[in-house]
Parts: structure tokens; C-alpha cells; sequence
């Protein structure tokens, strides 16, 4: 069960909330969000005694139960979908957001080259890891901060929002220098440390899904971002691993709808690792936006045969021109924008 106190309630309100409930024989965690504060019982099963003691008590708003593991998250915590809003870009309101780019920034004259490619068939933000989470060792690691710099030249040439993955806990203050999004990668989904460490920050996190996690741990994983203070997360199903070999993973598209339901957060689809192939991402993509995915992102590389990874995903800028056609008007038949 959720206490959620009013925006303006007083710290002794809060206090007294606390003391009551402990005196209860509960355990409570206090969430002080940017708007209000929320208590979260732990555990609690006599709502009844519960709801006589603190309903009226000075600063109260409402008790919410909610029986998920997930709490902040929850669609039972709040109902209206959440939008995160980056200068005026707003995902998870009506207008699909695609998001485009390299697996991987490999020049300054390459990412450029492809920004402006996909910015012109309507992707709204450039993706592009500088640090990348490479299955072996032995493979192009990442430009580091000379890639940061890179994306950050790109959004000031073509107005493109960037998003980027972080790997590590002592790498979230420089790459928060540079992004608009950080990116948390599906092997670090339960990297809980980095997890706490973006949600200490005011900037948007793109969580995608653990390779092989359930929805109940994404989502809680999402819980250990926002119960830190950060709301702004954006879901990210990118398949998950199954026995199927003829992709690189399952995309599990009812992931789309189910996390619609259980929680207010916006969820997107990465068609590009979910196939691991560029002839279905055209596919999955537009299953993803037929399914209710708030948006996508897509790996675009202008000379694939010669990317240092991924290349084999990723589409060349006329595929991807084509694919944003198609999803435009799949958009516009479920009457959303794009
Ligand atoms: C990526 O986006 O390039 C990436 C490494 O994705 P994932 O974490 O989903 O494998
Ligand atoms: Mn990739």
C-alpha cells in the first residue's frame, strides 16, 4: 500500500505519517519525488486499520493498494500515462518517436553522415553508444568520451536529440555531460548500482530489457530508477533469449501490450538486436507500433558491410526512408502522429 501525501504537505505532516504507521508494527520507505512525496508500507495487509488510522490525518491525499511488486511504476499507482518531455519532445504522448542511428559512433564523419540521413526520413533522436558492452573482449570496445563529443557535434548540425549507453557506475557524470537520454543496456538491466546511480540524476533513461528477464523484473527493475527520484524512464523491449536460433532473439511483442497495462510508463521496440538480421526488422518494427509501442529504435548504418557492430542489423538509410513510411501510416490507421 501507497501513502501519497499532497504537494505541499509540511515534513512534520510526513513525520507523523511515518510514526503512525510504525506504530503500526510496519516497515515504511519514503519516496520524495519532485512533486510529492509518497510513503510506501511495506508489506501491509490490514488496509482497513490502516485507512482508519492515517486517511484523515494533516497532509494525506489518498491511499492507493497495490498488490504488484512493482509500486511507483504501476498503472495502480498512477493511471494517466507518463510523457517525458525533452525540450518539447515528448514520448509516450500521441506521436510515435523514432530513434536512429549506428550500433556504434565510429567517426565524426560517419555519424554525421547518418544523423542527417535518418533526421531526414523523421527519426527525432540519434543513437550511438561510445562505450559498448561487447560480448568479448576482443571487439571494438567504443571511442569513449571522443564518441560523446561526436554525437554532441551531430545534435548541434541537425537538432537530433541523442541517446547513448552508459555501462558503468563511474561513467554516468560524463556521459550525462553529453546526453539527452542515457541508456542503460539489456546487460546491465540488473546492474542495480547503475541503476540507483541514473536514477539520482534528472535526465531520461532508456531501460531495455534484460536478455533473459521476465516483465515483473524489468519492471522492477524501472522501480530501482524511479524510486531513486528519477521518473523519466522510456521501457525498451528488444527480444529476449528463447531456443529459436534463426534470430538473435524472441521479440516478445506481448510485452507491448502487457507492460501497457501493468504500468503508466512509455515502452518502445528495438526490432534491429531483437532479429539480429536487417531483413526483419522492417517486419518487427511494425509490429512493435501496431502493438502500441510508443516508439522505436532502429540501428542505421550507411556502409553495413564495414560497421564495427552490429552491421549485419543494421539498415541502410534508403531500408530505413522506406520502413518510416510504413510506419507512418500504420501510426496514422491507430490514430497516432508521427
Ligand atoms: C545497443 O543498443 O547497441 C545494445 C547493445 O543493445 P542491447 O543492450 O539491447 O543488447
Ligand atoms: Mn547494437
Amino acid at each position: 500500500m501507497i501513502i501519497s501525501m499532497h504537494s505541499n504537505a509540511r515534513k512534520k505532516e510526513i513525520k507523523n505519517v511515518v510514526r503512525e504507521i510504525e506504530l503500526l508494527g510496519y516497515k515504511t520507505k519514503v519516496f520524495e519525488g519532485v512533486r510529492k512525496t509518497v510513503i510506501h508500507i511495506i508489506g501491509a495487509t490490514e488496509r482497513d486499520r490502516i485507512k482508519r488510522k492515517v486517511e484523515n490525518m494533516p497532509g494525506v491525499e489518498e491511499l492507493i493498494p497495490i498488490l504488484h511488486p512493482f509500486k511507483l511504476v504501476s498503472r495502480e499507482f498512477k493511471k494517466s500515462n507518463t510523457i517525458i518531455d525533452i525540450d518539447g519532445l515528448k514520448i509516450g504522448g500521441e506521436e510515435i518517436i523514432v530513434m536512429a542511428g549506428p550500433c556504434a559512433v565510429e567517426s565524426e564523419d560517419m555519424l554525421l553522415k547518418i544523423a542527417e540521413e535518418v533526421k531526414k526520413s523523421g527519426a527525432k533522436i540519434l543513437r550511438g553508444g561510445a562505450f559498448k558492452p561487447r560480448t568479448s573482449p576482443y571487439s571494438f570496445q567504443g571511442l569513449g568520451k571522443k564518441g560523446l563529443e561526436f554525437l554532441a557535434k551531430a545534435r548541434e548540425k541537425t537538432g537530433l536529440k541523442i541517446v547513448t549507453e552508459v555501462i558503468s557506475v563511474e561513467d554516468v557524470p560524463i556521459v550525462s555531460q553529453y546526453t539527452d537520454i542515457f541508456q542503460i543496456g539489456a546487460r546491465n538491466m540488473q546492474n542495480f548500482s547503475l541503476l540507483k546511480t541514473v536514477g539520482r540524476f534528472n535526465k531520461p533513461v532508456l531501460l531495455k530489457r534484460g536478455i533473459s528477464s521476465t516483465i515483473e523484473e524489468f519492471l522492477m527493475a524501472a522501480e530501482y530508477i524511479v524510486s531513486e527520484g528519477n521518473p523519466n524512464v522510456i521501457l525498451c523491449e528488444r527480444g529476449i533469449r528463447t531456443h529459436e536460433k534463426y534470430t538473435r532473439n524472441t521479440l516478445d511483442i506481448s510485452a507491448v501490450p502487457v507492460i501497457k497495462e501493468l504500468s503508466h510508463l512509455p515502452i518502445i521496440v528495438d526490432p534491429s538486436h531483437a532479429a539480429g538480421d536487417w531483413r526483419y526488422v522492417g517486419a518487427l518494427a511494425k509490429a512493435g507500433i501496431a502493438a502500441g509501442a510508443d516508439g522505436l529504435i532502429i540501428e542505421v548504418h550507411n556502409e553495413p558491410s564495414r560497421a564495427l557492430s552490429d552491421g549485419k542489423q543494421s539498415l541502410k538509410p534508403e531500408k530505413f526512408k522506406k520502413l518510416m513510411e510504413e510506419i507512418k501510416a500504420i501510426s496514422k490507421s491507430i490514430g497516432r502522429k508521427i
